[in-house]
């Protein structure tokens, strides 16, 4: 074990910037990172060893205790539980004999929750080994856990039923199916990979090429949707030893999952996207901070990197441009929502604890390694390749005028055809609706839960930024949904469960505003809990970053735009709560306190 150890630290050549990488290999070589694996690390990277530990606390797939030689990961997002995630986590405990949460007595098989593991368009799934299991069945349940018992390769346990698409590669071998449904300029066939760097980029200045991407009024597609031009342009200005070009490929916005399909189907655009950005801002470095629900991919995605290199695509003098080089590397996130936004992506690549940092300054100045810096989505990138390749100008034709260009949805819910479909920008969700084959709608969540839930009354809005903003999650809900218990309950669990801990405010007051939502559901509620849920949820206003700014979304969108369910739950002859008994509340806290009560002593 020990050697092991040894051999993995200096793989990454006993470098801090590189302890995810070593949490990472050491947590699937020995199913944990023991106590003896930190005093090592610590000891080579010369670190404390609490600030290992910290590090690995931090996610959720890294442990300091065994895990099981088949960590089973059951996504529980909504619609995971729409699609029957409970009858296969109790087919789970019941053929394995323990329950969530545990590792069996032999040390063969945990059984573990995680939040949305990007696969809401075949759901029940589950990441095992980093193999992920979809469409899951109790019969298939059964059969994967008689498998482990008879300690069964998880190349055994695949079966051959790969999904669609490039998922059948040798590299991938992945049951995942990408199920794109409607192609736009990005999934389109018609870009031969290379061709704009090969042709274009000698010719073209780096200025020109951010002059490109301005032009076409390209805004982030990861959610925030700041002017990717003007991005570029900032960093590229900024002074700095280094520039860095950064693809955020966390997507963990519950419902997303198109930047998992375009790096399976367009892995070449995708990094070909950071070879622009990375002439143009003049960095020879990219990374693709990759989540590591999508673990399955590694081998592919650097294949790809490997033949780009062989191409001259990346490397050295790239396309023959006399001094241009540029490498890209992945890494891997270990599970934590919150590493989607930029700062704390970038305290993760530092191999830290995924905390946001304090803005300004921002990473176009000082990023990586404080260092200008540019992070663009997957999608971001992938689009930028077209841009340049047809013009700026071209670009706008398609989609708004606040808008340009293509959005790429991930659709899921009760729809006949959950996928992924790229529309223009200014598409109505009725359009939409149509599309996927939803009838009798009670509701579609835009964004995901930190996004918008809509009804019926608003279905003629449009997707853009001046009306509904969305980083591509769309869930469909039908009417037979109970949106408070399972929607809304269910994102509220989820932020709980997300926050970082560092701002009071988000590691309080979702807890708050869930057991006043918990109360209402259990009938026990009264008018003065939905003015108290408005009001209280200001507070996360105050919040650092944009989780807690947004986690009282759901209960904030539901109460503005579903409030007669809200109001069909209260105890109707009361105004004020009732329900509160102050004596009793003054014994118990005495009792807890060990203080006797001058009046009403705790009998
Ligand atoms: Fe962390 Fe929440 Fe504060 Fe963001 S808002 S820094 S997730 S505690």
């Amino acid at each position: 074990m020990e050697n092991t150890i040894t051999n993995i630290i200096e793989k990454y050549n006993n470098d801090p910037l590189r302890l995810m990488d070593i949490l990472i290999d050491i947590q699937e070589n020995f199913g944990f990172i023991g106590n003896d694996a930190v005093k090592e690390i610590a000891l080579a990277l010369n670190m404390s060893e609490v600030d290992v530990e910290q590090t690995i606390t931090f996610y959720h797939f890294l442990s300091t205790e065994p895990r099981g030689k088949y960590a089973i990961y059951l996504n529980n997002s909504v619609v995971s539980i729409m699609y029957g995630q409970k009858t296969i986590k109790a087919t789970f405990e019941k053929e394995v004999g323990i329950s969530f949460g545990q590792v069996t007595a032999d040390g063969s098989i945990g059984l573990f929750d995680t939040a949305c593991i990007g696969m809401n368009d075949q759901e029940p799934a589950a990441i095992i080994n980093n193999h992920v299991f979809t469409k899951l069945t109790p019969y298939r349940v059964r059969e994967i856990v008689k498998s482990m018992r008879q300690g069964k390769d998880m190349d055994e346990l695949i079966n051959e039923s790969y999904g669609d698409g490039k998922n059948h590669l040798p590299s991938l071998k992945s049951m995942v199916s990408s199920n794109i449904r409607r192609k736009g300029m990005v999934l389109s066939d018609n870009y031969v990979y290379g061709s704009v760097t090969k042709l274009m980029l000698p010719n073209l200045s780096p200025e020109a090429v951010i002059q490109e991407i301005k032009t076409s009024h390209i805004r982030g597609r990861g959610g925030a949707g700041f002017p990717t031009g003007l991005k570029w342009e900032f960093c590229r200005r900024a002074k700095g030893d280094n520039h860095f070009v950064i693809c955020n490929a966390d997507e963990g916005e519950p419902g997303t999952f198109k930047d998992r399909v375009i790096l399976t189907e367009k892995p070449e655009l995708v990094f070909e996207g950071m070879v622009l950005a990375g002439y143009a801002i003049g960095s020879d470095e990219g990374i693709l901070y990759l989540r590591y629900e999508y673990r399955y991919m590694k081998e592919y995605l650097e294949d790809v990197i490997s033949t780009m290199l062989k191409n001259n695509l990346l490397g050295s003098n790239i396309a023959g441009i006399d001094g241009f080089n540029f490498d890209i590397r992945i890494q891997f996130g270990a599970g934590a929502y919150v590493c989607g936004e930029e700062s704390a992506l970038l305290e993760s690549l530092e191999g830290k604890r995924g905390e946001p940092r304090d803005k300004p300054p921002f990473p176009v100045e000082k990023g990586y390694l404080n260092q200008p810096t540019i992070i663009n989505n997957v999608e971001t990138f992938a689009t930028a390749v077209r841009i340049v390749e047809n013009g700026g100008e071209w670009f706008t034709q398609f989609g708004t005028e606040d808008s340009t260009g293509t959005k790429i949805l991930s659709i899921s819910g009760d729809c006949l055809f959950p996928g992924v479909y790229e529309v223009n920008w200014g598409f109505n969700v009725n359009d939409m609706l149509d599309m996927v084959g939803a009838y009798d709608v009670q509701a579609v969540q835009v964004g995901g839960p930190s996004g918008t839930l809509i009804g019926p009354d608003e279905f003629h809005r449009t997707l853009g930024y001046s009306d509904l903003s969305t980083g591509g999650s769309m869930i469909i809900f039908g009417m037979q949904r109970n949106l408070l218990q399972d929607v809304v309950l269910n994102f509220m669990e989820f932020f709980i469960d997300e926050s970082c801990g560092s701002c009071s405010t988000c590691r309080n007051m979702p807890h708050v505003l869930k057991n006043k939502l918990e109360k209402i559901i259990n009938g026990k509620g009264v008018k003065g809990d939905l003015a108290d849920l408005k009001e209280w949820s200001k507070v996360l206003n105050a919040s650092r970053c944009g989780l807690g700014q947004t986690a009282a979304n759901p209960i904030i969108s539901s109460l503005k735009n579903f409030r007669h369910l809200y109001e069909n739950l209260l105890q109707r002859d009361k105004e004020f709560d009732q329900g509160f008994d102050l004596i009793t509340s003054v014994q118990r806290s005495c009792k807890y306190v060990k203080r006797v009560p001058k009046f009403h002593p705790i009998e």
